[in-house]
């Protein structure tokens, strides 16, 4: 019989993982707890239809290394931003995966067996199996376990079955980070910038969405506003609906009083690993973790991580 291998999250490590996996011969089934592949390489469409105008609310742009994940080239004007005034603009390329930011967890997932809105409750290691549970529900047996959570919630879990991935884990932090996704009138005085580097001011970073290889241009200019990592360490417990003004007016001391929220902002409890582990992945018995908190705080590193649980849990099973 094929191995059976559970695989929690559906972001880039855990995909990368999945197709690894499943292109060896085994049974793969990834269980995510949200309603869709990405993770954090994240998109959220403007409306339900399939085409409807989207934002990457989460990662923004792919490093020059990032070569395993599929992407095209974006040359954009890349501002920096002294407070409030511009101090220099460059040309930039960089890539961009298309036609949104999950589109390669997504590529990668195809045809295999995932189980969206399932949260993982609970992991029960035996000698030769692991077992899940949601709250409610038991999920059955595996013969191997891919953890792919960001380190808090992989050190919950993980806390009495595989309490030496679960200490590494505890050592590692994150920054959050508010994100905006607004827009801004198509006509609106253009900026000289389609994106940008912020210092001295709450405001870390801005990106002109729509303006993306394979974005719809039509209609608004979508913008990202993404806060720095000291305003939303002091501010990420607040309710989105209690700061949404005040992070509204510090965008729009950028983008103008024709920027307006799309979306209520959304908290990123942790966007960026600042204290990875250095090693590309971690095993325990038939728990293997993995995930950007391994290697560094990029998409390209959570790939990598993903890949070598995927020949950690092969050489282990033999
Ligand atoms: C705002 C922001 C901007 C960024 N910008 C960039 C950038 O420009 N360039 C770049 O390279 N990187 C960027 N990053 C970082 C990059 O997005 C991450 O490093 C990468 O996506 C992490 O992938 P991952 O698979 O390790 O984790 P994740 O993408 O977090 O995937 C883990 C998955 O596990 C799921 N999960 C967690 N717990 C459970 C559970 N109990 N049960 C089931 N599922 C569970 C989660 O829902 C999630 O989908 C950014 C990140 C953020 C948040």
């Amino acid at each position: 019989m094929r191995p059976r291998i559970a695989i929690i999250g559906a972001g880039i490590a855990g995909a990368t993982a999945a197709r690894a996996l499943t292109d060896l011969g085994h049974a793969v089934t990834i269980f995510e707890k949200a309603r869709g592949p990405g993770g954090r390489m994240a998109s959220r469409r403007t409306a339900r239809a399939p085409d409807a105008p989207s934002f990457d609310h989460g990662c923004q742009l792919l490093s020059e290394d990032a070569d395993s994940l599929p992407a095209e080239p974006w040359t954009h004007r890349l501002a920096s931003i002294a407070g409030t005034t511009v101090t220099e603009i460059a040309e930039r390329t960089r890539p961009v995966p298309t036609p949104r930011m999950n589109a390669p967890a997504a590529e990668l997932l195809e045809g295999i067996d995932c189980a969206y809105a399932t949260r993982i409750a609970r992991v029960q290691a035996g000698t030769h199996s692991v077992s899940l549970s949601t709250e409610s529900d038991s999920l059955g047996d595996f013969d191997a376990l891919v953890i792919t959570a960001p380190a808090p919630q992989t050190r919950d879990l993980l806390e009495r079955p595989a309490p030496s991935i679960a200490e590494r884990a505890a050592a590692c932090a994150y920054d959050p980070c508010w994100t905006l996704m607004l827009e801004r009138v198509a006509d609106a005085p253009p900026l000289a910038y389609d994106a940008a580097h912020v210092t001295d001011h709450p405001v870390a970073w801005l990106c002109l969405d729509s303006a993306k290889p394979g974005r719809l241009a039509a209609g608004p200019h979508r913008w990202i506003a993404q806060f720095g990592a000291e305003f939303s360490r002091r501010t990420i417990d607040e309710a989105p609906g209690d700061i949404a003004r005040a992070l509204l007016a510090a965008a729009q001391e950028h983008l103008g009083a024709a920027a307006t929220l799309a979306q209520p902002p959304h908290r990123w409890r942790y966007a960026f690993v600042t204290g990875p582990v250095g090693e590309p992945c971690l095993a325990e018995g038939r728990i293997v973790a993995a995930g950007d908190w391994l290697l560094g705080d990029r998409a390209h590193h959570a790939a990598r991580s993903g890949a070598a649980a995927a020949d950690a849990v092969a050489s282990m099973l033999g």
